[in-house]
């Protein structure tokens, strides 16, 4: 197998890359030639294309040329960093010969080279490559049969920018969801997995790199062993239990990672368990449309996490973000972070001074693991210096802080816990100016090392040194005019004039070696000479293996510490992650939620975070609102209808957002919050047309409905915005309506419904549960304004004519459509929809077994109804003239 390139009749060289190609057909082939790196034949094509670099050509092979592009080695982290996010994966192939060895081999032999590293989205270990406020994850997922029908699926969560490892196993329907959770740039599964149809959409629609591996290479016993081997022991049982599926996941990553990073073993933590139900599941769709890490067109502005991130250290930044993926439902732990938090609120001092010792700490995690896999530099070994001093200042801080909540007690612990021998060597051994490379020498401190200094000042003191041998000889032979000079043939040597008396030439003769006599000098050399002459020339880079030798040793000292730094790393983070909590808290008036095990859910004053802060930066106020969706031990839902642009989904999310928030630890933007732990959050909007997905979206609106009206519970918080307004009105009302009865009578949860289906506040009469909201709206010389005020109630109009002049339709199609909906009304005659809903079978009694869907009964005047049910201001252009047709041939 050569990648479809024939070997035969090619250049040595071009027989190399050939054959070094063949065993990467994935990857593009970063193939090293003196200062560039190269790309040839579709590598070259697809990587010119992508970096928007010049294509050009290199020698003939099989009689056509060789298209070559090349980017500079010393930019190639640049370029590297552009196709990784382009989704490529690249194999960095290096000469692994000094090209002078190739050359003793015969005069067309090609320097050895190796593939030495594969660079992919999921496995980046180069600062500059990585986002620092975000983790990197490479995510491997192995499986189970778990009976007849179905799987569990085990998932491995590995950054090995940190050493991160965690573990966890799902049932098949929650696996889009904990994929989402976890965002990974990257991730390897097996080819049976990959080729699964239940799952082709999921890979379809992740952002992440997908890498099947051959099931051969996944075998169980294969699994267990990598992971035995990856932390040298001879049983899995120390770190608890695993169950199979998870440890196919972990021997599925540990596969690609050691692939990946082929000589270098990376350094990760033993991995945790992430128990199932442990956090408050939130599925991709919700994840997406209460933009909780990013926005919908994929930005982190605008993103709840950017509204609140006030961290000031990068891993602090990667934890926020973590915590606010997977929010806990666990109420000890909950409390626990809410203390910490608490404290830091209260004791602004306090805060003050951890805020300011951690904006100083680098990113200790990405350095240990730099350092762990051979690939650090002096400035690595630095920022665990700088992350132990901000550690020590932060510990002595808090331990001087009377009556400390038992988190902050338990980061200080953490924080003291490293022997303060490698603070102090790391300290003395370097210096203050660090060179990027270690290979560029000068980062160990003067005066560490007395042989580093020795040799140093040896280079740089050479000719102080000769100078003073020459005074010496002369002053020792008598010869006044006697020299020491250098050329690249003798190297040192002592010349003097031919014209020396011939004693003076006696002495030196005696003394000295002849080398050489010329025209008007004769040149000698002497055993001092020719020492001093090795130790100079060797006194550079004997500094500079000297310099090596110290970088080993205190790479080793930061290895052998690095499960106490990790601890410190963890605490560093939990601290900041804290303190922006208590940051925000300060600077928007949050205040700390209750959360218990009740089934309560009672808001006062919320407010939208993100929404807010936009808000804020016009001047203009944000109406705050009150949300009360306690019901007696079952949720209760909150029907809300009112003017678009009214504020119904602000609302929706803002309460959404306050759970997420309660549950990640956080203070909350309301004037009092109680919520009775949720277990899982949904949220829906009605699909707006979106052509590009493909899909019909209405299909997709009630795949992602009947998700959630088969799994919330009654612990679960529900939201739904304009559900059903992706169909033909009557259809959309059904929908909704059904919908709604089901959440109240099977779910049984709490629910927040915005709907412009007027018809259904009918329902708040008579399901016990339901009420009716509204936003409250003034209205001013025909105009109108959004009070953004919920109110108990039902809209009395939509509004949708002002909306629409507000909108700038042209003033002439405004009256006129004012006229319409005049006559409209008119000929609605005497029954209107809501009457006629009422006279509709209640939904009979609860479930099982699922009720028939109510429809609306036929009634005499039939187009009259049909009338009823149209909405002119919330009809698209089509449902319009569907609606027309259908009245057509109603008639
Ligand atoms: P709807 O869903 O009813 O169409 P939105 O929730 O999208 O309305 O709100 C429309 C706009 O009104 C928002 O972009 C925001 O600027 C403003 N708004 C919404 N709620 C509030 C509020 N509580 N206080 C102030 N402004 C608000």
């Amino acid at each position: 197998e050569t990648g479809g390139l024939d070997p035969v009749g090619a250049t040595p060289m071009m027989a190399q890359y050939i054959e070094i190609k063949a065993a990467n057909p994935d990857c593009l082939l970063f193939y090293r030639m003196g200062d560039f790196y190269e790309l040839f034949f579709a590598d070259a094509e697809i990587a010119s294309r992508a970096l928007g670099i010049v294509l050009t050509k290199r020698g003939k092979h099989a009689g056509s040329e060789i298209p070559m592009c090349g980017v500079p080695v010393d930019r190639a982290d640049d370029y590297l960093s552009r196709l990784i996010a382009l989704g490529h994966r690249v194999a960095v192939c290096e000469q692994t010969e000094d090209p002078a060895e190739a050359k003793k081999r015969g005069p067309k032999s090609v320097v050895r080279r190796e593939v030495v590293r594969l660079v992919t989205p999921g496995t980046i270990t180069e600062d500059r490559l990585l986002d620092p406020a975000s983790a990197n994850l490479l995510l491997a997922i192995g499986r189970q049969k778990a009976s007849e029908s179905g799987f569990v699926y085990g998932l491995a969560a590995i950054d090995i920018s940190t050493g991160r490892f965690s573990l966890s196993e799902v049932p098949a329907g929650e696996l889009p969801g904990a994929i989402a959770r976890h965002d990974p740039r990257e991730i390897v599964l097996s080819e049976a997995i990959h080729a699964d149809p239940a799952l082709a959409r999921l890979w379809q629609d992740t952002r992440a790199a997908i890498v099947p591996l051959a099931q051969a290479e996944l075998e169980p016993a294969a699994a267990e062993r990598r992971i035995r081997d990856q932390y040298g022991v001879s049983t899995l049982d120390g770190f608890g239990r695993f169950t199979r599926a998870e440890i196919a996941a972990a021997g599925t990553g540990l596969l690609y990672i050691a692939r990946t990073q082929l000589a270098a073993r990376a350094p990760l933590a033993v991995p945790s368990r992430g128990e199932t139900g442990a956090t408050l599941a939130i599925d991709a769709a919700t994840r997406a449309n209460l933009e909780l890490t990013r926005t919908l067109s994929g930005e982190r502005t605008g993103s709840l996490l950017a509204t609140i991130d006030r961290t000031v250290t990068a891993n602090g930044a990667r934890l926020l973000a973590e915590h606010l993926a997977g929010p806990l439902t666990d109420l000890t732990r909950i409390a626990r972070r809410q203390e910490a938090v608490a404290r830091l609120v209260e004791d602004p001092a306090l805060r003050q001074s951890c805020r300011e010792a951690l904006a100083s700490a680098p990113d200790l995690p990405r350095a240990l693991s730099r350092i762990g896999l051979g690939r650090a530099g002096p400035r690595d070994l630095a920022a665990i210096r700088d992350s132990l001093a901000a550690a020590s200042t932060i510990a002595e801080t808090l331990s001087a802080a009377p009556e400390l909540p038992a988190a902050l007690a338990e980061i200080g612990r953490a924080l003291s816990g490293v022997d303060p021998e490698l603070a102090r060597t790391l300290t003395a051994a370097l210096a203050d100016e660090l060179p990027l490379s270690r290979r560029d020498g000068g980062f160990v401190r003067q005066g560490f090392l007395a042989e580093i200094d020795e040799a140093r000042l040896l280079g740089q003191d050479s000719r102080k040194v000769v100078a003073a041998l020459q005074a010496r000889y002369a002053e020792e032979t008598g010869c006044r005019t006697l020299r020491i000079k250098h050329n690249n043939l003798l190297g040192y040597f002592i010349e003097v004039p031919q014209s020396i008396g011939e004693a003076c030439l006696k002495g030196l003769q005696k003394e000295f070696v002849h080398r050489q006599t010329m025209v008007d000098a004769m040149r000698f050399t002497s055993v001092e000479l020719g020492e001093l002459e090795r130790k100079i020339s060797g006194a550079a880079d004997r500094a500079l293996a000297l310099e090596s030798e110290v970088f080993d040793d205190l790479a080793g000292a930061v290895v052998s510490a690095s499960a106490s730094l990790g601890a410190v790393a963890e605490a560093l983070a939990s601290l900041d992650v804290a303190q922006s909590h208590a940051a925000m808290a300060v600077e928007g008036d949050w205040r700390r939620p209750v959360v218990d095990d009740s089934l309560s859910f009672a808001i006062s004053g919320g407010r939208h975070p993100v929404v807010e802060a936009a808000l804020r930066r016009t001047g203009e106020p944000f109406i705050a609102n009150d949300c009360d969706l306690s019901g007696e031990g079952r949720g209760r839902i909150r029907l809300i209808t009112g003017p678009n642009m009214g504020g119904k989904s602000t609302f929706l999310r803002q309460n959404a957002l306050i759970v997420v928030l309660a549950q990640m630890g956080a203070f909350v933007p309301a004037t009092s919050a109680q919520i009775g732990r949720v277990d899982r959050l949904f949220s829906r909007v009605g699909a707006a047309d979106d052509l590009a997905r493909g899909q019909s979206t209405f299909m997709v609106e009630m795949v992602e409905t009947a998700a959630i009206l088969n799994q919330a519970t009654r612990r679960s918080l529900v939201i739904l915005d304009e559900i059903g307004r992706g169909t033909a009105t009557f259809d959309g009302l059904s929908i909704a309506w059904a919908c709604l009865e089901h959440l109240h009578e099977a779910n049984a949860c709490r629910a927040l419904f915005a709907t412009h289906f007027h018809e259904l506040t009918a329902l708040g009469d008579r399901l016990a549960r339901i009420d009716n909201a509204t936003l409250k709206v003034a209205e001013h010389r025909g105009g109108v304004v959004f009070l953004h005020e919920v109110v108990p109630g039902i809209a009395e109009r939509s509004y949708g004519l002002q909306v629409a002049r507000l909108a700038g339709l042209p003033a002439s199609v405004v009256s006129r459509a004012g006229a319409i909906l005049k006559s409209l009304e008119k000929s609605q005659g005497g029954r209107s929809a809501r009457a006629r809903i009422d006279d509709l079978p209640l939904f009979a009694t609860l479930s099982p077994p699922p009720p028939p869907e109510p429809t609306p009964e036929p009634v005499d005047d039939s187009v009259a109804l049909m009338l009823d049910g149209i909405d002119p201001d919330s009809l698209t252009p089509r449902e319009a003239l569907e609606a027309l047709y259908r009245l057509k041939r109603e008639r």
